[in-house]
């Protein structure tokens, strides 16, 4: 008997894409051609080329880059991909090659997806605080305002826990008031994810790295724990501090929220050389890209 294998997408975009992904692990070449799949010629041209080189294919419309070829171009991998578009601004725009790029998000990504983005700390509770007198309340402030941008142009509505430094509780300021404000923001609004972000603090300043929290007393423990997976890997792979990995906690915001929720430790504010990176812009936007790029990961990107 012979074995046969049907592979077919959605479309041809799809299709190609599963094409790739079926051959994926015999592409010897780093380049992957990225063609219109409005004009079958270009696709031909480029064919014995690209088996010449073991490389891949796949399609794009002219200003429009599907996501099922958006997930191959920007899959997790550890070796950068080399993508050569085939054809001139009137086949395939300028827009698909930033979006390739990294450089501009596709609006469609998380289009409808609500996300709420909780700087931990504010106002009145400054967090950890570093030894050279950082607050941790800046640092997370910073990563989440990045965030809350890079969230919003791949097409998320995003609300902020707070976007200055303040504490979003109501009446008189407690611990618990705060937890339960930012609580009640992500539940009333029925968001669809919810990432508190934070810097860690230890009695040993040698201690440092990332950690990401999920709670096994979320109603929803094994798409926060997902979600968590996600976000620690990429988050790790950006900023390149040590991995801690993900654990279980039952902090307050991540057990009283009824979405998929998660409590990133992004550093340890009381290690000297991480104060210095939790404070820096550079690291700060980094950071945000890291969680970017692990909700993208958790929604199938
Ligand atoms: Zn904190």
């Amino acid at each position: 008997m012979n074995s046969v294998q049907r592979i077919a997408g959605y479309d041809r975009y799809e299709t190609a894409a599963d094409v790739y992904k079926f051959a994926r692990d015999v592409l010897t070449s780093q380049t992957t051609y990225l063609v219109t799949g409005e004009n079958f010629p270009d696709a031909l041209a480029v064919g014995s080329l690209a088996a010449k080189q073991s490389a891949g294919i796949v399609m794009t419309q002219r200003a429009y880059l599907p996501g099922s070829t958006y997930s191959v171009l920007s899959g997790p991998t550890d070796s950068p991909m080399n993508v050569v578009i085939i054809g001139g601004l009137a086949v395939v725009t300028d827009q698909i090659k930033y979006i390739v790029e990294g450089t501009v998000q596709p609006p469609y990504l998380l289009a409808g997806v609500t996300i709420v983005v909780d700087p931990g700390h504010g106002g009145p509770d400054t967090g950890a605080i570093g030894a050279t007198g950082t607050y941790e309340k800046n640092n997370t402030l910073a990563v989440g305002l990045n965030l809350a941008s890079l969230l919003r142009s791949a097409g998320a509505r995003v609300i902020l826990t707070r976007s200055t430094d303040v504490t979003p509780a109501v009446g008189t300021y407690s611990e618990l008031s705060d937890l339960q404000a930012r609580t009640k923001i992500a539940n009333d609004q029925n968001a669809d994810l919810y990432i508190s972000l934070h810097n860690d603090a230890f009695s040993n300043p040698a201690v440092g790295g990332t950690s990401t929290y999920y709670s096994s007393a979320s109603p929803v423990t094994a798409q926060s724990k997902a979600l968590a997976d996600s976000i620690q890997s990429e988050l790790v792979k950006v900023i390149a501090l040590n991995d801690r990995g993900v654990k279980d906690a039952a902090f307050y915001v991540i057990k009283n929220t009824k979405m998929p929720a998660v409590l990133v430790e992004i550093g340890f504010i009381s290690n000297p050389t991480e104060e210095q990176l939790l404070g820096s812009s550079d690291f700060q936007r980094k950071a945000a890209l890291g969680v970017y790029r692990g909700i993208l990961r958790f929604k199938g990107y």
